[in-house]
């Protein structure tokens, strides 16, 4: 059951070559120190550019960062994405910001093509129970023959969900899965993240989403330009108790990186 460490991590797109070049860098996220246990529930906010897909992208080994480690149970994760790509990757499951389901697939295929990695191939009627039993827990039973297209961006995200739960990951990543859905939807997917996280699994979660950040009162880590600004147990939207207060300079030393 890992524990994911991040230790000054900052994630500068466009980096030196490009500096020379005289092209405007873009700052992921600067110098992030960052602890998350299994178990825990962690909302991730901050204004839109703030860096929170960056976060959520290098604590799950999807980009590298250009400064610092990312260590999960103190292994670097870098290098067991190196050593098996598939083994590190089973470990989260995840939901980008863009959809990523594949067209030309059914529901029933990507699911069964996220299985085959997730747990290796199997027996496929083994295969087709648990498709089935994710598509029930996402209330989406009886789509297992459309095409992403014939579905509503708000019922992808929920295929997208099951997609990801289907190997039983200790962690989830989302990013921002919450953007298209109504408000029945979203609380069904938050009751069900609930209880999968009091079963144990981590819940990693992007929003700008006030209103249940607010009502769920978990950890709330908050960014502002790439740095964290708050770090608070319990939190409410925007808290920044938690953490030093910082000072961030509109122009921050990229010169150190
Ligand atoms: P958020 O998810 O909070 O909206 P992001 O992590 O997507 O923030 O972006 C943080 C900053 O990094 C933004 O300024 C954005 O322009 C920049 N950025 C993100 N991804 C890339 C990329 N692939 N190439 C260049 N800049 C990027
Ligand atoms: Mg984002």
């Amino acid at each position: 059951m890992p524990t994911i460490e991040l230790d000054h991590v900052s994630k500068i797109y466009k980096p030196r070559y490009w500096r020379r070049r005289g092209v405007e860098q873009d700052l992921g996220v600067m110098d992030v120190d960052l602890t998350i246990k299994q178990g825990e529930f962690v909302f991730v906010v901050g204004d839109s550019g703030s860096g929170k897909s960056t976060l959520l992208q290098l604590i799950a080994g999807q980009t590298k960062p250009t400064r610092g480690k990312v260590y999960v149970d103190k292994k670097d994760l870098n290098w067991m994405m190196k050593m098996s790509r598939n083994r590190a990757a089973v470990m989260f499951g995840k939901i980008w910001q863009d959809p990523t389901l594949i067209r030309k697939r059914t529901v029933e295929e990507n699911l069964t093509i996220a299985a085959n990695i997730a747990v290796g191939k199997e027996n496929p009627r083994m295969t087709q129970a648990r498709v089935k039993k994710v598509l029930g827990l996402v209330g989406m039973r009886g789509s297992e023959q459309k095409y992403p297209v014939e579905l509503s961006i708000g019922e992808c995200r929920r295929i997208e969900l099951a997609r990801a739960m289907i190997g039983s990951p200790p962690v989830l990543i989302l990013d921002e899965i919450t953007a298209n859905l109504d408000d029945d939807s979203i609380w069904d997917t938050l009751h069900l993240l609930n209880d999968i996280n009091r079963k144990g699994t981590t819940v990693i979660m992007a929003t700008h989403n006030s209103t249940y950040v607010n009502i769920l009162c978990r950890r709330v880590i908050t960014l502002t330009d790439g740095h964290i600004q708050g770090d608070v147990k319990k939190g409410k939207y925007g808290d920044v108790l938690g953490r030093e207060p910082r000072l961030i300079l509109p122009n921050y030393r990229t010169d150190l990186i």
